[in-house]
């Protein structure tokens, strides 16, 4: 089964913990601080793998989850950073926040990308020693990585669609113009997987070709198998919309040529904006008569017409030549940029309790809400700071320090962001 749409959980490393160390030698009394930082966990990295072209993988397996930091040791023995996990996906696949929709990624270049960060590591206690205190027994732990579901949703990359309703001879168009070998049959939806062949024109131009599976009426709602399909044609620069006009199934060619853009109108309207080209198959069991009748029919819309016979490979160069003089002005393939992440606030959020720990002087504030509205905020610029300080007012985080007994000058500890207490 071709499996292009998937949901899975990734879920990044968290960052080791800083260590609680203090240096030890042979008749050495009291040495000082030497607990080492933790390291910074792994990221969730995707990235393209031609030998890849469907998501199945993705069905047995839902959970992606990269490794901790490791923990500082004494010796100022900094833990190692988490290797990424890197997850192969086919070329073309787009990466969206499950919950949002939100476009994540597009992983339609060898980059690869990272989806899930990694948390950093704990500080050891070293950085928290000060003059009046010299001996901290306090390290940090490490921050969680990032964590969410995403979708994968594949959207080929290829030059040219082709689209018609079954067995009108796709499949066996791609079969005699590139090295692909997609199945062909005389029943319908013998093609249940996108095929891409590579189209070699000489002197070193190529473009890709797409036997998208068969269209019927109805595909844009999910009537038979067309709607998996159609998001395959969505970054296709153009379309060739293959007709049986020998009718040699029963069909109307009329008709056909009619529904099959009717379902693409309905399916994305930008679809019936594309450059699409027509091409007659089956001429040979055609009058002449039928196709210059079927010639003028789709020449009167505006389109260009092509009459082939794509078993026997013949008249078919013309099409491909007009191909790729299109080609030649369109615009290069789609490409979706990433959308920015909307900033966390704390309105967000209902529950905006915290938890202060004093530790060595040192008040810890720990508050899952503040966590996540923290990584949206750049704390290198002044307004960013300023909203920061109003969350932290607002929500009762000052309040709560004072009750735990903290005094002006005290170092608060908040994730990765340290501030002396200042009322
Ligand atoms: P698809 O479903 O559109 O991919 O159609 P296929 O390529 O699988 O072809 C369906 C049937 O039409 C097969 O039996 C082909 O051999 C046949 N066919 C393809 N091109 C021609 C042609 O030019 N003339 C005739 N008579 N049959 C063709
Ligand atoms: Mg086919």
């Amino acid at each position: 089964m071709f499996v292009d749409i998937a949901k899975i959980h990734v879920k990044a490393g968290d960052g080791g913990d800083g260590a609680v160390a203090f240096h030890r030698e042979k008749y050495v009394a009291a040495g000082g601080p030497d607990g080492g930082d933790g390291g910074r966990g792994g990221n969730v990295v995707f990235q393209a793998d031609t030998n890849i072209s469907t998501l199945a993988d993705f069905r047995h397996k839902r959970k992606y989850v990269a490794k901790k930091g490791e923990n500082g040791r004494g010796n100022r023995q900094n833990g190692k950073k988490a290797e990424d996990l890197i997850v192969k996906v086919p070329l073309g696949t787009l990466i969206k926040d499950a919950e949002s929709g939100r476009i994540i990624a597009d992983i339609s270049s060898k980059e690869p990308v990272v989806v899930a960060k990694g948390g950093k590591g704990g500080w050891g206690n070293p950085h928290f020693a000060t003059p009046v205190r010299q001996v901290p027994r306090f390290a940090k732990p490490g921050l969680p990585g990032e964590e969410f579901d995403i979708t994968l949703e594949l959207k080929l990359l290829a030059d040219v669609g082709l689209v018609g309703f079954p067995n009108v001879g796709k499949s066996t168009l791609v079969s005699v113009v590139s090295e692909a070998k997609p199945e062909i049959a005389n029943y319908h939806f013998t093609t249940i997987t996108p095929v891409l062949g590579v189209v070699s024109m000489g002197e070193g131009s190529s473009f890709v070709m797409a036997d998208i599976p068969g269209l019927i009426e109805g595909a844009w709602k999910g009537i038979g198998l067309g709607h998996q399909f159609l998001r395959h044609v969505e970054r296709c620069r153009m379309l060739v919309h293959i007709v049986d006009i020998s009718g040699s199934e029963g069909r109307d060619p009329y008709e056909d040529f009619k529904i099959i853009n009717e379902e693409l109108e309905k399916f994305n309207p930008e679809l019936s904006k594309r450059p699409m080209i027509v091409a007659g198959n089956k001429c040979d069991l055609c009058t002449d008569e039928q196709i210059a009748e079927y010639k003028k029919y789709i020449e009167d819309m505006g389109y260009d017409f092509f009459p082939i016979m794509a078993a026997i490979r013949y008249d078919v160069d013309p099409l491909l030549k007009k191909i790729q003089e299109m080609l030649s002005k369109l615009p290069p393939i789609e490409r979706y940029e990433p959308e920015p992440a909307p900033a966390v606030k704390a309105e967000d959020f209902d529950d905006h309790s915290v938890v202060i720990k004093k530790i060595d002087g040192i008040y810890t504030v720990e508050a899952k809400w503040l966590y996540n509205v923290m990584r949206s905020i750049n704390f290198d610029d002044y307004e960013s700071l300023n909203y920061f300080q109003n969350t932290l007012m607002k929500n009762g985080v000052f309040d709560a320090l004072r009750d735990a007994g903290i005094n002006e000058g005290d170092t608060v500890s908040l994730y990765d962001v340290e501030f002396d207490f200042v009322e």
